[in-house]
């Protein structure tokens, strides 16, 4: 443990010199002292079980010894090349990783972060198709530079100065929230209750939602676009699930008009949605562009950028595109560490078993209590909805969720939140969980529920 700075003083230097807007998941922020495969150690030795890995980012488990090892083994050889210098471990993470990537997604850049990846797949999108404007769900979260910040429709993030020129929203085909419903379309292994008149092979909810991406393409954007982003299930809005066939429809009608279409990764990415190793594919469509961050370094920054040489030439015929950190050496042994890991640990099929294991557990105690709205995700991201009752799908009053947040944590269990409200709560925990891990945190949170209602009956 850190001896030095006691509980108080961090609060009261965080208050002084730390960004205002970092605020704390609880009343009593959680500060952390160290980590080991899916538990955190709090300033005073207790115990969490954490199931939201860092936001989505601890892939294979907190210090996993085989990613300390590598990182450890590059620490005491070399930090740092630059771009300027070839590296054999650059080398061999870009085949690693592009290996992993069907045809003809094969050309990597590395970048540090989610947002970075971002911007460089916006200005490769515009490069490539020569048009300026960009699509993007409502609700998406794709990054919060300048750049990103056009791309990312949720409310909190947006700043009211000009920002995100050429970026257009549109209307997320959301199967929960949605007007059309649509209870046989996604895929998870839990359907929503929400009723729809769909049949199970004829989802008249993503036509519906088709022809609202029709319009936005008739009315908001310039006759050719440089490109559409989507995430394979959106994140940061609480594991919004879009009706199967919708991203396929939807990347036809984005290339009839010139522009490219950008898988964002990264969450989704890494096996972590257990069907498949990355996200697009669940949706059976082939990207032109894919990002990818968090999860590829289990907490290391570093991010990747992987496209096709066509578009990547377009960019660096017209550009020097360079990056002073991106791909350093510790970065792909710390990345290439966590590749083998994920394959020597079979952790895309523990994504899921276990998920779907917990999914159901969870869509039990969506039957239970009448807060809970709705259960979706696949694998290893799930969300939980909370609502003031099934009929009218209300979120829940943002107190209510918090306190059944805070006991969660109380009894020792460790999950995220997201949505427009704060109202689902959301499980993403590192790869390598197992059934009895599960089996705790479902009780833990369904104790945490059943508190919650007697509070409310008093
Ligand atoms: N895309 C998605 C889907 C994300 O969830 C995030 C981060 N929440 C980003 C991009 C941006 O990543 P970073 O915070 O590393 O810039």
């Amino acid at each position: 443990r850190y001896q030095s700075l006691a509980y108080s003083r961090v609060l009261e230097i965080h208050k002084q010199h730390l960004s205002p807007v970092h605020t704390a998941y609880f009343p009593e922020p959680l500060l952390l002292h160290q980590g080991h495969v899916e538990w955190l150690f709090d300033h005073e030795g207790n115990r969490y079980l954490d199931f939201f890995s860092g936001i989505v980012t601890v892939s294979v488990g907190h210090c996993h010894p085989k990613v300390n090892a590598a990182a450890q083994r590059q620490l005491g050889r070399l930090w740092h090349t630059s771009s300027v210098f070839f590296h054999p471990l650059i080398h061999e993470y870009a085949e690693k990783l592009s290996a992993l990537l069907p045809e003809p997604l094969k050309v990597v850049f590395l970048v540090n972060s989610g947002s970075e990846a971002n911007d460089l797949a916006m200005l490769m999108a515009r490069a490539h198709s020569n048009s300026t404007d960009i699509i993007s769900f409502r609700g998406a979260y794709h990054g919060c530079s300048p750049y990103t910040l056009g791309l990312t429709n949720v409310g909190i993030y947006k700043m009211d100065l000009p920002h995100g020129m050429g970026c257009q929203p549109t209307m997320c085909p959301d199967i929960f929230h949605g007007p059309w419903g649509g209870s046989h379309c996604r895929d998870s292994p839990v359907q929503t209750i929400r009723k729809c008149s769909c049949a199970p092979d004829c989802c008249q909810a993503k036509d519906q939602y088709i022809e609202q991406f029709k319009d936005t393409l008739s009315t908001s954007v310039a006759k050719s676009i440089a490109g559409f982003f989507a995430e394979p299930i959106q994140g940061v809005n609480g594991v919004v699930q879009y009706p199967k066939g919708f991203l396929k429809e939807a990347f036809e009608l984005v290339r009839e008009r010139g522009g490219v279409c950008i898988a964002d990764e990264v969450q989704t990415g890494f096996g972590r949605l257990g069907s498949h190793f990355w996200g697009f594919q669940t949706h059976d469509v082939l990207p032109d562009i894919v990002t990818m961050a968090k999860g590829i370094g289990n907490g290391f920054p570093m991010a990747a950028v992987v496209t096709t040489p066509d578009i990547a030439k377009s960019l660096t015929k017209r550009m020097l595109h360079f990056n002073t950190f991106g791909g350093n050496p510790m970065a792909c042994a710390v990345g290439s560490a966590v590749l083998e890991v994920i394959k020597e640990e079979n952790l895309q099929e523990n994504s899921q078993e276990v998920g779907t294991y917990m999914l159901l557990k969870l869509a039990k105690l969506r039957d239970e209590f009448e807060i809970v709205g709705d259960v979706r995700g696949k694998g290893l991201m799930i969300g939980i909805e909370m609502v003031k009752d099934k009929e009218s799908h209300q979120p829940l009053p943002r107190e209510e969720v918090n306190q059944i947040h805070h006991d969660c944590k109380c009894m020792g269990l460790l999950i995220g939140r997201g949505g427009l409200f704060s109202q689902t709560f959301r499980i993403a925990p590192s790869m390598c969980i197992t059934k009895p891990e599960v089996d705790f945190a479902v009780e833990v949170f369904r104790s945490a529920l059943i508190q919650h209602m007697e509070r409310r009956a008093k």
